[in-house]
């Protein structure tokens, strides 16, 4: 409560900062402008003596706000990480004295730099409020698993060795999924020369025995509701009753599809029993048992076989596939090994374009593979012809450049993976946000009509406003970010594991099917908690609105990224604080602006704006406003602080929880209390985005095209205001952009609304 509010604020003499600025002036600021109750200075203010010196104000009462004046926000975080307040940090380090010569001529801007700076910190704070868990959030150390394949066995076998309880969920009548229809799989351990045992039925039976673990076999997902800590789960069995349970978080391990060979009849699938995928080679191979393998069509035992890669993969033809499935050319050595190792006599050709054996072993198994007399030609097949007594390829030699026809008893076609995702509701949810936000987006348009024409059946069946599903990336596969926190779906608590989040081979199953449930894990606790999980981990704040405001728009439930609202009965927006990954897009879509965090809202960031002292005409000091994502724009401009690149001194840079949370208020109230430019620099959006919030660049884009309209109805020149797309690697590029605005305001002058 603002009565109760106490401010204490403190200004670090370290790093250069007392020899730079004129501390006690800043002193002065942060109390009569800043309404700080007091302020203080210290020699090194992060030494154990300084944080000391601010524990003992917050354990006394003196100050429940806490402002320091010092380094980034990013640096510090541990000594500076004082619980139970509102903090907020002036950053006069690599905000100011790192990027400013020391020059006499540049004391008195670098001085207004830092004063400025301050005034920000202390409006912040003034407007910010002690965050505390909301009472929504339970502790649930239970882990469902979707999917009973290798993904899904590992996943629930790791929840359940950490000491967690896993309930395994899988639709078909055996555990195993395709891992337990091959006949061997690649090897895991050096040499890496031959094929290994799958250990699939040993996985199903530790999985059964463990105690920790729950399994239904014939068994799918009915509806999925709640949010972490607190979902709560329908699960139907086959003796057709539905069991509800409630779970921590859940782990997507629904696997592949076979890509539809049916597709490919010029490579004679279909047309002979002797052309098969390599799932069905693994079954015939399965059978023989270790014998003779005989070619489906007259049980004649094969005398030659040809490996066709790349399938209907990495092609840009209608039907196929456009990407590379990871383990078909492993797999494809694996499989003429089978016939190798089985009579050493056999012809085994494997016919590619580009081989790709990744992995620990990958090259050495391959390797193995040509000492056991596999002859690898790179060529591209057109055409299998059935011929009597057998088969005709019809292929070219890309080493010789020739066409040639090869006679053979037995095709093989590395066929790869489609990833088994359930309905992507991102289509129709893109078009919504389009109508919303008023703009033309022709690819949402495209998008939103029907993309399937065979109805995908739902897996987890979520009770979302956005969607029974998980939202897709190009290709099917799962969306999360596929850098910093792959793992991470985008619906908060559900982590997808396997081949529905990527192409793998089984060795990167086991992997990621470990990540998975770590994270599964650390997310139950975090819920429990009442804290964000990645990437703003461990924030207690989350999004809190004012119904009696709401205008019913439905913005900040269709354009949150995470699924994180609903609506209820009377449709106003319904915040489950676990789903809420904190981003903050729900705050910078509302037109009217009743979404806000303790300590992130409207008001923190206008009355930084706000607070900085512009100077009037005469003086010719522009001012610039940057909203910088503090993922990636913020820390470029620290580590481009940190080599000493500098920038204009005019500039006043305001750190922002993604680009999405920006609302345009921000941008059109800067401009009419006279700022002459504003920079707004965010992630990559689109298709390989590196928004930390996924969406949240996207939608800033969105919303920051309509601003040349407002610029035109305020007279102003569109040039004032620009968007960029900053990678965190941007040091020279992102300082350089700030420079390049203000030559931009010293070209077209300073704003008229100065006055
Ligand atoms: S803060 Fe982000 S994740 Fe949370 S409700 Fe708002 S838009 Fe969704
Ligand atoms: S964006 Fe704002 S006005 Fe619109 S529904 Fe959400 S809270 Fe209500």
């Amino acid at each position: 409560m603002a009565g109760d509010m106490k401010i204490g604020a403190y200004v670090c003499k370290g790093c250069g900062l007392g020899e730079r600025l004129d501390t006690d002036q800043l002193e002065m600021i942060a109390t009569r402008e800043g309404k700080a109750a007091f302020a203080r200075q210290h020699d090194v203010l992060c030494s154990p003596e300084g944080v000391a010196m601010i524990q003992q104000d917050i354990d006394s009462g003196e100050a429940n706000h806490v402002v320091i004046a010092a380094c980034s926000r990013r640096a510090k975080t541990e000594a500076f990480g004082f619980k139970n307040v509102a903090l907020s940090r002036a950053n006069l380090r690599e905000g100011v004295i790192w990027v400013r010569p020391d020059a006499e001529d540049a004391k008195e801007t670098t001085q207004e730099m830092a004063n400025d700076y301050v005034r920000m910190a202390c409006a912040e704070s003034r407007h910010m409020h002690v965050p505390h868990p909301s009472g929504q959030q339970t502790l649930n150390k239970h882990v469902l698993v979707v999917g009973g394949g290798y993904a899904g066995l590992t996943a629930a076998l790791e929840t359940a060795k950490a000491g967690y309880a896993a309930t395994l969920v899988e639709k078909s009548p055996e555990l195993g999924g395709a891992a337990a229809r091959l006949y061997k799989r690649i090897p895991t351990r050096a040499p890496y020369a031959d094929p290994e045992d799958t250990r699939v039925p040993e996985l199903v039976a530790e999985v059964e025995a463990h105690e920790n673990i729950t399994v239904y076999t014939h068994a799918t997902v009915t509806r999925t509701s709640g949010a972490p800590g607190r979902f709560s789960v329908d699960i139907a069995t086959e003796s057709g009753g539905t069991r509800t349970e409630t779970f921590g978080a859940i782990v997507q391990a629904s696997g592949f599809r076979p890509y539809d060979a049916s597709q490919l009849p010029e490579l004679g699938y279909g047309k002979s029993p002797d052309v098969l995928t390599q799932m069905e080679l693994e079954e015939l191979v399965k059978a023989a048992d270790g014998g003779p393998i005989k070619r489906p069509s007259d049980s004649k035992e094969v005398g030659d076989v040809i490996f066709v890669q790349c399938a209907g993969q990495r092609s840009d033809k209608a039907g196929h596939l456009p990407y590379c499935s990871g383990f078909c050319c492993n797999a494809s050595i694996k499989q003429a090994m089978y016939f190798k190792d089985s009579n050493p006599q056999v012809d085994t050709a494997i016919v590619y374009t580009d081989l790709r054996t990744p992995g620990a072993g990958g090259e050495d198994f391959y390797r193995s593979g040509q000492d056991k007399g596999i002859v690898f030609t790179k060529g591209v097949v057109n055409e299998v012809i059935p011929a009597a007594g057998g088969l005709s390829v019809r292929m070219k030699d890309l080493i010789l450049d020739e066409e040639m026809t090869v006679p053979t008893d037995l095709v093989v076609l590395a066929t790869g993976l489609v990833a088994n995702s359930g309905p992507d509701p991102e289509a129709a949810l893109k078009a919504e946000v389009a109508k919303l936000e008023g703009v033309d987006d022709e690819e949402a348009e495209t998008q939103a009509e029907p993309v399937a024409v065979v109805p995908v059946e739902s897996i987890l069946n979520l009770d979302y406003r956005q969607g029974t599903d998980l939202p897709q990336l190009v290709h099917g596969f799962t969306d999360s970010h596929f850098i910093c926190f792959p793992y991470e779906t985008r619906r908060t608590g559900i982590y997808a594991a396997g081949p529905v989040r990527r192409p793998m081979d089984l060795i990167q199953v086991r992997d990621d099917a470990t990540g998975a449930a770590m994270k599964a894990i650390q997310e139950a606790e975090n819920a429990g908690k009442g804290l964000a999980a990645h990437p703003r981990s461990g924030d207690l704040s989350f999004p809190e609105f004012r119904k009696e405001g709401c205008t019913q728009c439905k913005r900040c439930t269709v354009e949150c990224p995470f699924g994180a609202i609903d609506e209820d009965e009377q449709r106003y927006p319904q915040f489950n604080e676990s789903r809420c990954r904190r981003c903050g897009t729900c705050m910078g879509a509302c037109p009217v602006r009743v979404i806000s965090f303790d300590n992130y809202s409207v008001d923190t960031v206008g009355q930084q704006i706000k607070a900085v002292d512009v100077p009037e005409e005469f003086e010719e000091k522009p001012r610039i406003l940057v909203l910088a994502c503090e993922n990636d724009a913020y820390p470029a401009l620290d580590m481009a602080a940190q080599n000493h690149i500098e920038y204009s001194a005019f500039v006043r840079i305001v750190p922002v929880r993604c680009l999405g949370s920006v609302n345009t208020i921000w941008v059109t109230d800067a401009l009419n209390s006279g700022y002459d430019g504003v920079v707004l620099m965010g992630c990559q959006k689109g298709v390989d985005y590196q928004c930390h919030f996924v969406k949240g660049s996207e939608m800033a884009h969105y919303r920051m095209s309509k601003i040349d309209d407002t610029l035109e109805q305020l007279n102003l020149e569109t040039e004032r205001v620009a968007t960029h797309e900053v990678a965190i690697t941007d040091i020279q590029r992102a300082p350089q952009l700030i420079n390049e605005i203000a030559a931009t305001i010293e070209k077209i002058g300073l704003s008229p609304f100065k006055f």
